[in-house]
């Protein structure tokens, strides 16, 4: 069997991306990849390979898609001209879906609503991105396919498969690689916006159902060595059924602990835990759970609680240091030793003002606000985990008690990018300019998003 992925790379960590790749495929035994240039292919090098060859080639001009071939036996009599992928690890071709309407648009691709030509069977594609063809397929899209392989769990996106169109003389040999996702009807963004312009938001038994399985999902991923590094409404999905999915882990990766440097320039600005914006390198799970506590803030309150106007770190902090107070040296030992910590130190010190700031809200419990503080602690090794979050006295001690999922109430498919699109148009029809000026956030994501070789 001969099994061909045409690539033209040039990166250096030529062999972590072999295997990265290879990962995705789970009949190649890439535990048995012969160190060293195996085997010459015209143009290109390959690698030898227990159980066939793999052939990773470089080839000019170069094509942007992978290009996976079995043997002619195996193409043959598909009803969609791809390859069978049940049991088969060959990529079917994107023609398999027929697109209904595009639902996302965010730094690394547009996503579509589309359905399976042969099941009819909803899904949603998420187109790769190709930001630098000639440096192929992208490290960040690799990383989310195998993650999202690995981290099999009910409130987290099921990855389906990767279906690619052919590349052919006539796309100039760019076919397009996507992501089939199961299709889940809302994002929790898109969601919230709908709510609030009704004026209504979750009540105390939904944020409880939606906080648990939130917390389920998070604790899952921490246990298996994953930071998320995007947490955000956008990338929170609700399906109709009541299940909360975690989407989007363009931005995640394995940590194997302390001392591993990570790059702090992740998650979106409003989200953004303080030890990343004061520009430590060595962090943990507790990032991601500040952005947890943000979330959960948000639910409470119909509406982000940290929300910078502008793409500005200070900004970002001083709305921190004004609700979470200012860090120091006795409530958070080695904060003045982090990099930004001479730019961006608090001019006077103010005190935690959660409590204070949310006292008029009745969906502030003492226990919820006990939560929320434990979640936004300035010193991450303070911080909450998912795992002691998850049986906090919040959700088992004080009423009402979270619903079953089943019963959160059902809302219009709500995605955040429709509903941005659709505010756009009422404003059009009202005569209003349309053009929405990007949002601080996006712009902080897509500076995140960008692939980066230190991630
Ligand atoms: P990006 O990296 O571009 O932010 P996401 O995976 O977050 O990509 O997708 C962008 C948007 O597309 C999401 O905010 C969500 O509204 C929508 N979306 C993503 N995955 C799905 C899915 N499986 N079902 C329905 N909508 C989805
Ligand atoms: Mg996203």
């Amino acid at each position: 069997m001969i099994f061909y992925l045409i690539q033209n790379f040039r990166s250096s960590d030529f062999r972590n991306w072999c295997l990265a790749l290879l990962d995705l495929f789970p009949h190649v035994r890439h535990k048995h990849l012969l160190a060293g240039w195996g085997w010459g292919w015209g143009w290109g090098w390959g690698w030898g390979c227990a159980g066939g060859w793999v052939v990773m080639a470089t080839v000019t001009p170069p094509p942007t898609a992978i290009v996976a071939r079995s043997g002619d036996e195996a193409l043959q009599g598909h009803p969609c001209g791809g390859v069978p992928l049940d049991g088969n690890p060959w990529c079917r071709s994107a023609d398999c879906y027929e697109k209904i309407e595009q639902i996302g648009e965010g730094t690394f691709g547009q996503v579509f609503k589309a359905r399976d030509r042969e099941t009819g069977r909803v899904v949603a594609l998420k187109k790769v991105l190709m930001v630098k063809e000639r440096e192929g397929f992208p490290i960040t899209a690799i990383r989310e396919i195998k993650l999202l392989k690995a981290l099999r769990h009910p409130n987290i996106v099921n990855l389906i498969e990767v279906v690619m169109s052919q590349a052919s003389e006539g796309n100039k040999w760019r076919g397009s690689v996507y992501m089939v996702f199961e299709y889940v009807d809302h994002d929790l963004k898109g969601l919230q916006t709908r709510l609030s312009e009704a004026g209504r938001k979750f009540r105390p038994e939904h944020v409880k159902c939606l906080m648990l399985q939130l917390l389920e999902a998070v604790n899952h991923m921490h246990r298996h060595n994953v930071l998320h590094r995007d947490i955000k409404g956008s990338n929170l999905l609700l399906s109709d059924a009541g299940d909360l999915k975690v989407a989007d882990f363009g931005l995640s990766r394995f940590f194997l602990g302390k001392n591993q440097a990570l790059t702090p320039n992740v998650i979106t600005l409003w989200y953004r835990p303080p030890e990343l914006l004061l520009g430590m390198d060595e962090y943990g799970t507790a990032a991601d759970m500040w952005s947890l506590g943000c979330i959960f803030g948000e639910l409470l309150y119909g509406r982000e609680i940290l929300a910078a106007r502008r793409v500005d770190d200070m900004e970002q902090l001083e709305l921190i240091y004004a609700l979470c107070g200012t860090p120091n040296e006795d409530n958070w030992p080695g904060v003045t030793k982090l990099k930004h910590w001479n730019t961006f130190r608090p001019a006077v010190q103010k005190p935690v003002a959660i409590r204070e700031r949310f006292r008029s809200d009745p969906n502030f419990t003492p226990a919820a606000i006990n939560l929320l503080e434990n979640l936004l602690q300035l010193d991450p090794s303070k911080r909450l985990t998912a795992k002691d979050a998850l049986i906090h006295d919040y959700f088992y001690r004080e009423l009402p008690a979270a619903c079953l999922s089943r019963d959160l109430p059902k809302y219009e498919a709500s995605h955040e990018w429709t509903t941005k699109k659709r505010r756009q148009a009422a404003r059009a029809a009202a005569g209003v300019p349309t053009q929405e000026p990007p949002a601080a956030h996006d712009q902080a994501g897509a500076a995140a998003k960008r692939p980066r070789a230190d991630m």
